[in-house]
């Protein structure tokens, strides 16, 4: 089987990459356990500007790859938002019965800007740290991150800098079958010997024909683009090579890990649209070049975010990292925010739409503890039960159009809407009941809005909620009220209901 396949290969190679944790594991567990539908799913190529029916190479396993972080700092709310995209991608996948063999991989090695700074090199120099460990701090962090927003791990994130050899492999291929070429100590890519260089991107002929042509300084062409770079002098990040003691490109990374652990062609490749050119356009010539065969099937790109109208730039001073955010509205909250447009539409961060965001989260926590806790008396509601079925439906259908989430949303709250009016009717039962929480908890399944905590409450906190029961009762809402604070401080929401107090993790 896949995974200990790739178990195998990592512990031969003694790599570093973490496998999932515990929790992880679970999750996997719970997600696979339906069974395989063979209902069509449509999706929208970049390859083909098309939404096609899609066919994984193998029927009922899906090969996905993502490009992962270049791990210099703390993930931002942009790049949140694409591995959000992926990370309800491969939820669905999974939840429609698919086994989706996920990689990811981790950029820490060399990412020379134009002008010459390495962004690893500078980080960890700016906080005083050996570069490795600064990378590792970052690598921490980033997977920090994903636990937080509830981002579902990959079941193998790769670390370019364990790949080395299998990059100067893949470089040796290039050079064999010309696509490549040494000069100075460099390794370029020759973009005039590669037929199709330009098919994702749909470069303008005109500038390709440019980019083929001209020539620049050591290149052939102005637009050959590095396979490996020797090292500048004191360099920290560097390994030994046929060319130069240096180090890879980072195109070279994606296609050489993508390959070796999914081989091709790969099923889904995806990334944010700013990755389409150079870097998707690089990978498909390397990968293609140096193996002979189709790189992959279906290419998926996530829209941007932009914060109160305007790009997120540096420049702006309007970055936003996703641990602020959280901090700031809440995890959830942002969760659904980002989830919550088709993930081919701009989103805009404002205090309205995350506000929005709030408010619907906590529709949706409270229909799902008020299902819980009503005592019904209503007789079995026919009609209710064919609601299920119909939101069943129109959720699955527009999941597999695309991953129309915003639709398949609106289904699941007409579903919360017809149910609160038959509460208010009396017109429910108790297996009415069970069967809507069922559904509702199995949608969050891709969702992860919902998931309840409560076998988490500590024995302290439980006694802290008691207690202020106590004093409220008593009438005395001061101490009642400080308790509640204190609750709130260490990240629990204490509600009065009309039976008794209901909490939960904020
Ligand atoms: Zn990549």
């Amino acid at each position: 089987m896949f995974l200990s396949n790739l178990t195998k290969i990592y512990s031969c190679s003694g790599g570093r990459t973490a496998m999932r944790p515990p929790a992880e594991r679970r999750n996997r567990v719970r997600l696979s356990a339906r069974a395989f539908s063979d209902k069509m799913l449509k999706v929208y190529n970049t390859l083909t500007r098309k939404k096609e029916e899609f066919v994984p190479r193998e029927k009922g396993n899906v090969y996905m790859y993502v490009c992962g972080p270049t791990v210099y700092g703390l993930m931002h709310i942009g790049n949140a938002r694409t591995f959000m995209t992926f990370d309800i991608i491969y939820r669905y996948l999974k939840w429609r019965g698919f086994k989706v063999n996920y990689v990811q991989n981790v950029t820490d090695v060399g990412h020379l800007t134009d002008i010459g700074e390495d962004k690893i090199i500078k980080g960890a120099k700016k906080l005083g740290m050996e570069v490795t460990d600064f990378a590792n701090l970052m690598i921490k962090n980033y997977f920090e991150d994903l636990k937080s927003l509830d981002i579902l791990k990959p079941d193998l994130t790769p670390r370019a800098s364990e790949h080395i050899q299998d990059m100067i492999d893949v470089i040796k291929k290039l050079i064999k079958n010309g696509y490549a070429y040494e000069s100075e100590g460099y390794v370029y890519f020759d973009i005039s010997k590669f037929k199709n260089y330009g098919k994702i991107s749909k470069q303008d002929p005109e500038y390709l024909e440019k980019q083929r042509k001209e020539t620049h300084g050591r290149k052939r062409h102005e637009g050959d683009f590095v396979l490996w770079f020797p090292a500048p002098e004191n360099y920290p990040l560097k390994w030994k090579s046929p060319w130069s003691v240096g180090f890879p490109g980072w195109h070279i990374e994606c296609s050489t890990m993508s390959s070796k652990y999914l081989g091709l062609p790969l099923d889904i490749h995806g990334g944010g649209k700013d990755l389409i050119f150079p870097h998707h356009e690089d990978e498909v010539a390397q990968a293609e070049g140096a193996t002979g065969k189709k790189f992959c099937n279906y290419w998926l790109h996530g829209e941007f975010i932009l914060i109160r109208g305007e790009k997120m730039a540096k420049s702006l001073g309007n970055v936003i990292s996703a641990r602020d955010a959280i901090k700031k509205y809440g995890r959830k909250a942002v969760r659904y925010f980002l989830i919550s447009s088709h993930y081919r539409t701009e989103i805009n961060l404002t205090d309205e739409s995350i506000k929005s965001a709030q408010n619907t989260v906590k529709k949706l926590i409270d229909f799902v503890d008020r299902i819980q806790e009503i005592k019904p008396k209503g007789k079995y509601n026919e009609k209710l039960k064919k609601k299920i079925t119909e939101t069943k439906e129109k959720f699955e259908k527009n999941m597999d159009d695309d991953f129309n989430m915003p639709l398949a949303l609106a289904a699941i709250f007409d579903l919360v809407n017809e149910t609160n009016k038959a509460i208010n009717e009396k017109k429910i039962s108790k297996e009415n009941l069970v069967e809507i929480y069922e559904t509702v908890m199995d949608f969050d399944k891709v969702l992860s809005i919902l998931e309840h905590e409560k076998g988490k409450l500590t024995k302290e906190m439980m006694d802290l909620i008691i207690k202020r029961e106590g004093y409220r009762k008593r009438g005395d809402f001061e101490t009642a009220d400080k308790i509640r604070e204190e609750l709130r401080k260490r990240g629990y929401i204490v509600e009065d209901g009309p039976e008794g107090p209901r909490w939960r993790k904020i």
